[in-house]
């Protein structure tokens, strides 16, 4: 199973993503844990990205496009994998599709949690108090907004030609969303 986890920053995709794995087994791949832990960790890649990542802009599609091909290559015969925050980019979407065909595979199902902005930014605006993530201070967010409105919003109309792109509403509860996810999930296969 290869499942992207859509939406915007702040969707919730993370904890989704989190319940997905202790329940199913599935592998997460989040590019944008991938970048702090490199950013953490002071690699070269992560001094590379650090500023990035702090302004809110993406990386290049090339950096992303690395990871995720690595690790699909560590974790030959998982169970499954779920993408969250990848892809952001038509090109990510392309390179992904092209990874996956290399591998006998395809990308089965999309959900996008569907959110409204201005819940959105109080809910990164609690999340900034809270964890203190620099790029969730409002100025910050609302560039990763428009960069997911002009870059990745691109991708939905994409995906929902293919007829594999399923809507849930995020703005509901934990369990609601991840209830909703299950029945998206029974559809796909
Ligand atoms: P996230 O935790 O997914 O919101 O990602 C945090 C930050 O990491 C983003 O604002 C980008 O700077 C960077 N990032 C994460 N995933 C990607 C991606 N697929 N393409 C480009 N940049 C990314």
């Amino acid at each position: 199973m290869n499942l992207i986890l859509f939406g915007p920053p702040a969707a919730g995709k993370g904890t989704q993503a989190k319940k997905l794995v202790a329940e199913r087994g599935y592998i997460q791949l989040s590019t944008g844990d991938m970048l702090r832990a490199a950013v953490a960790s002071g690699s070269e890649l992560g001094n590379k990205v650090k500023a990035i990542l702090e302004s809110g802009a993406l990386v290049s599609d090339e950096i992303v496009i690395a990871l995720i091909d690595e690790q699909l290559n560590t974790n030959e015969g998982a169970a499954g994998f779920i993408y969250d925050g990848f892809p952001r980019t038509v090109g990510q979407a392309e390179a992904l599709d092209k990874l996956l065909e290399s591998r006998g595979e395809r990308v089965d199902c999309v959900i996008r949690l569907v959110v409204d902005e201005q819940a959105l930014l109080a809910r990164v605006t609690k999340r900034f108090e809270e964890q203190g993530r620099k790029d969730d201070n409002p100025e910050t967010f609302s560039v990763r907004l428009e960069k997911y409105n002009g870059d990745t919003a691109p991708l939905v109309p994409i995906y929902a030609e293919r007829g594999i792109l399923r809507e849930v509403d995020g703005m509901a509860s934990i369990d609601e969303v991840s209830s909703g996810i299950d029945a998206a999930l029974k559809e796909a296969v």
